[in-house]
């Protein structure tokens, strides 16, 4: 197996055109292969692959490092795993893997993904192929491509003054608060969409957006846009559907939080609290 070296730059590409060390991670079924031992991400070599008993039925080319060129593998169905391997979530490795390598894993779950997911065409329902010179999917009946899905989505960190505005979502294990997020809506602009979460989850009005950053979190598609925005008028009103608690905090007194080095929510809390402690 390949070690995961944490100093890495990843590079996305569509073709593979380096002579470089080919590097294999391997999905199935939303998941990803780990060693049992590290618990961290198997990356197989060509030899790695060749022995390891399992059946694939396809690689994806994903992009590069300084030493390798990184594909992802579709494992086939009734495939064996390989000795001291498993499928777990991606889930499981936030936080254990070295950004360029969640990178990897991120943009390899959701090209598999949109491969098996496109095997026949929506319109004809005859089986679709591979476009030649594109990352996408198509059939002899139309001449839409289908590409890999992405799903954009908002995420805000309202505040005011020392205070963050935070919520529990329903889903959400205990006490763990986070900032609010929504689905950008076919038709709507971000900033419709930004209003639109935050009247629908909280009953507030805010002013002074401004971009933050962004992160592709591959659970399973979205693309997080994250925000900052300050807090106009209103009084907070969980919508009881989605949100089933919401406060202002103190940036000193903060309930448990996504840690910073691992979500956008979390830059988001994290970069406003540093901001706040240097004033
Ligand atoms: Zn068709």
């Amino acid at each position: 197996m390949i070690d995961i070296n944490g100093t890495s730059n990843f590079e996305p590409e569509n073709f593979d055109n380096s002579n470089l060390e080919k590097a294999y991670t391997c999905y199935f079924d939303n998941k990803v292969l780990i060693d049992k031992t590290t618990r961290n991400l198997a990356i197989l070599s060509e030899d790695d692959l060749k022995w390891s008993g399992m059946e694939f039925n396809k690689h994806h080319y994903l992009g590069k490092t300084e030493n390798h060129a990184f594909y992802a593998s579709e494992i086939s169905k009734d495939s064996n795993l390989l000795e001291n391997t498993e499928i777990v979530d991606l889930r499981n490795l936030l936080g254990l893997l070295p950004d360029s390598y969640f990178q990897i894993c991120s943009r390899g779950i959701q090209l598999v993904d949109w491969h098996v997911s496109n095997q026949y065409c929506g319109k004809c329902s005859k089986p679709m192929k591979q476009h030649e010179t594109e990352r996408a999917m198509c059939c002899t009946c139309n001449p839409v491509l289908i590409y890999p899905k992405i799903s954009p989505c908002i995420i805000v960190l309202v505040t005011k003054g020392d205070y963050l505005l935070l919520a529990h979502n329903k889903n959400f294990p205990g006490d763990f608060y986070s900032t609010l997020a929504g689905f950008i809506e076919a038709g709507e602009s971000v900033e419709e969409a930004i209003a639109r979460e935050i009247k629908e989850e909280v009953d507030i009005e805010i002013s002074n957006i401004s971009y933050y950053g962004s992160q592709s979190w591959p659970f399973p598609s979205q693309l997080m846009l994250g925000f900052h925005a300050d807090y106009l008028s209103g009084d907070i009103k969980p919508d009881g559907v989605e949100i089933d608690k919401a406060d202002w905090f103190h940036y000193k007194d903060l309930p448990q939080v996504p840690p910073g080095k691992i979500s956008i929510s979390g830059m988001l809390i994290e970069s406003f609290v540093s901001k706040k402690l240097k004033t």
